[in-house]
């Protein structure tokens, strides 16, 4: 398949990982800002083609990840009300709240449906006048325009009993928060493609240039992802600085200029919760103005609802690439993704996923470089028992 095949391309990767291996003669540490990549790294094994002194971190571009664990409550609070059909991407169905998930709140009987768009929420709300329909609104810039087009939508055909609960957050204000972090070790980043798509990529250069580092946009194949390290690597031995697109057949400079004046007219920018991070500012979107009317947190009065996370969950440190999800004591024991602990462990994003997905047994550490060196087309392993995912991989 054309964009995909030429981009998994076992003899190119490996050129191109020993092309990584020949130009890094110093330690970095390269993050690679989303979920989708992380998968695809560890899905491929492409960390193990890389020298020892090269270490790839996982970054928090994981929205079902992030999203903070009373906002489970809060959508498994609206679910349980009479009347309601609470709609939702399949993702977010197994993320564990403080108490419980929305799995189980289908299952005792709450009105909760797996949809593969916000507008098949509208349609619903279309052919259910007397029913109040709620979408769960999750993501990276790349899914707010459809969930701003949705309640665009919703408002030009009058639909009063349509709502979104709102949990958007943005790639830019985290970055400047890891970099800010007395704990960072970020050198580099590889930032998401499809984010870039929407937004561009002119918003990285002020962080580029404020941080001093090299930003390089890149997509989620295994030669993308290749590339984007062994120009990161390049800018970093080159102690250059700024940002380079690396997935220029699908990311322009400007970006998408009529998805951002959708934001623009939807959204409005606010301090958001990121789930294992706390606050950052200004990270995330809330509905604004005449669109406010469709906020579900205000609709159904659960705005103020504040939980604490769990203590024994690191993931956190997993989405801030302190920590590695083999460094979790409960990693693969007391959690996995028929019993998860933390939201990492159930996103077909997260980081615990993936490792469980295609490491679990295998001990961590350089060992895996010698013991196991994946091959870029091997073929993908068997899912893990879970309900159906975003339509999109990497669709954060
Ligand atoms: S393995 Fe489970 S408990 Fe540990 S960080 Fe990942 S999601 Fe949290």
């Amino acid at each position: 398949m054309r964009f995909i095949d030429e981009y998994r391309d076992a003899g190119r990767a490996r050129q191109c990982a020993d092309a990584i291996v020949q130009r890094a003669t110093r330690p970095w540490t390269i993050m690679e800002i989303c979920g989708g990549q992380t998968h695809a790294i560890v899905k491929f094994g492409l960390d193990e083609l890389l020298p020892a002194s090269l270490t790839l971190v996982h970054g928090p571009g994981c929205p079902v990840c992030v999203t903070p664990l009373e906002l489970i409550d809060k959508a498994i609070a609206i679910a349980q009300q009479p009347g309601v059909i609470f709609c939702s991407f399949g993702d977010m169905l197994r993320v564990p709240g403080s108490a419980r998930d929305l799995l189980s709140a289908k299952a005792a009987g709450s009105d909760v449906r797996i949809v593969y768009s916000p507008l098949d929420a509208v349609a619903l709300a279309q052919a259910h006048p007397e029913r109040a329909v709620v979408f769960f609104a999750v993501g990276f810039e790349t899914t707010a325009p459809a969930n701003a087009l949705a309640v665009h939508q919703a408002r030009r055909l009058g639909l009063r009993n349509f709502s979104l609960l709102v949990s958007h957050v943005l790639v830019p204000p985290a970055m400047e928060a890891l970099l800010g972090s007395p704990h960072n070790r970020v050198q580099g980043f590889l930032a998401a493609g499809h984010v870039c798509v929407v937004m561009g990529t002119r918003e990285y250069e002020p962080i580029a240039a404020r941080h001093r580092i090299p930003i390089v946009v890149t997509g989620f194949e295994p030669l993308d992802i290749l590339q984007g390290i062994h120009r990161c690597v390049s800018l970093l031995e080159a102690g250059a600085v700024g940002v380079e697109n690396h997935y220029a057949r699908a990311v322009r400079p400007e970006g998408n200029p009529s998805a951002q004046a959708l934001l623009r007219e939807v959204f409005t920018v606010v301090d958001r919760k990121w789930r294992g991070i706390g606050v950052i500012p200004a990270s995330g979107f809330a509905l604004r103005g005449p669109y406010a009317d469709f906020d579900a947190e205000r609709r159904f009065g659960v705005a103020a609802h504040q939980v604490d996370e769990s203590a024994e969950c690191i993931s956190g440190l997993v989405l801030q690439g302190r920590r590695t999800p083999h460094e979790c004591p409960a990693f693969g024991t007391r959690c996995t993704p028929d019993h998860p602990l933390g939201a990492t462990m159930v996103s077909s994003e997260g980081a615990c996923a993936a490792y469980y997905r295609y490491r679990r047994g295998r001990p961590p550490g350089p060992g895996l470089r010698a013991s196991n060196p994946a091959s870029p087309s091997e073929p993908e392993s068997p899912p893990a028992a879970a309900p159906p995912a975003n339509p999109e991989p990497g669709q954060s």
